[in-house]
């Protein structure tokens, strides 16, 4: 196959062949055009939790193949998922019906802390440790780092001996935090991503941007519980003031990364609209859903040898960010995705 058109982020013409999982430059004999119009490198949703019915249900296969056939159909061709309900099916980031994939297995979390059902509660003591050996068999580990207003906060030494445990391993350590102090905590510690960071102090990006820790600020998911109301007032400070926290955080140059985390799943749009909403340029916001997210989990974009992911608008969404919604192809590791019913 091959595709022609536009390609992001430098907006150059391109013209490539998927040569097996490679985009390739050199024609490859026989190859169609498949679409023609404005491309991106394929999508990448960073916080996505695929294959449970609700918090707290265990994995499902049936859903978990649903939820990836959403993402597959919204153009993204590749999830990190910081947290699951459990150890995924062999296929999970391999079949034709999914996307490329990362995860850190199921979360870790404190006692009395957390969806009941869901993750794993080592003793502090052990805490490191668990997270080493998630890192060492997937790549990555998730630690819960604060839940409830007033709960206890990870201690930042046994964050720090995780970070350095993980690192051990050769692997990265994700965490949540939805409370100034933990969020506090996560960057002082020098984690690899901080997940929500709703309520972080605005002091703190510019560290995250020099020690290299990303943030991913599944914004559209907590303005959407914002717009529900009935929210703590904890939970209504902190969600307020996330936006401009996003905005900020591109600013000060930290790694922005999209994640949706909740269902329904395959809204990887929404995340680069709020994103734009918040005051990101949607040069960054597009980047965060794709180039950037693709360099962060160490793979290419529309060039030569990268791996054959991409999605193609009929136009420019960077002038136009509906047409997140309705791509033209959706392109991955060099088989073109079955849109279907939409
Ligand atoms: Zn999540």
């Amino acid at each position: 196959m091959r595709i022609r058109g536009f390609g992001l982020p430098d907006g150059e013409s391109i013209d490539l062949y998927a040569d097996g999982d490679r985009w390739t430059s050199d024609p490859v004999p026989g190859a169609d055009v498949v679409a023609e119009g404005w491309i991106l490198p394929g999508l990448v949703d960073a916080h996505t939790h695929p294959g449970a019915a609700a918090p707290g249900a265990p994995l499902d296969d049936e859903i978990l193949r649903d939820d990836l056939r959403a993402h597959l159909r919204s153009g993204v061709a590749v999830i990190r998922s910081p947290g699951l309900a459990g150890d995924p099916p062999d296929w999970f980031g391999h079949s034709d019906d999914s996307p490329r994939a990362s995860h850190a297995g199921p979360w870790i979390a404190q006692h009395d802390q957390f969806f009941d059902g869901w993750g794993r509660r080592p003793g502090l003591d052990d805490l490191p440790a668990v997270a080493a050996e998630q890192a060492s068999r997937t790549g990555w580990a998730k630690v819960v780092a604060d839940w409830k207003f007033g709960d206890p906060v990870i201690p930042l030494e046994v964050l720090r001996e995780a970070v350095t445990r993980v690192h051990a391993a050769g692997g990265r350590l994700a965490v949540h935090s939805q409370h100034p102090e933990g969020g506090r905590v996560a960057v002082e510690a020098g984690v690899d991503s901080l997940e929500h960071g709703m309520g972080l102090d605005p002091e703190l990006l510019s560290r995250m941007a020099v020690q290299g820790t990303a943030l991913t600020p599944t914004l559209s998911v907590i303005s959407r519980s914002l717009a529900e109301g009935g929210r703590a007032d904890w939970y209504v400070a902190g969600a307020s003031a996330h936006p401009a926290l996003t905005a900020a955080a591109v600013e000060a140059g930290v790694t922005v990364l999209a994640g949706t985390d909740s269902r329904p799943h395959g809204r990887i749009g929404d995340e680069i609209r709020a994103m734009v909403t918040a005051g990101v340029p949607v040069h960054d916001a597009l980047g965060a859903a794709s180039w950037t997210a693709r360099t962060y989990l160490g793979l290419g974009g529309l060039n030569d040898g990268a791996p054959a992911d991409a999605v193609v608008y009929g136009a420019d969404p960077r002038h136009d960010l509906s047409v997140l919604d309705e791509p033209l192809a959706v392109i991955v590791r060099g088989r073109l995705i079955h849109l279907g019913q939409r």
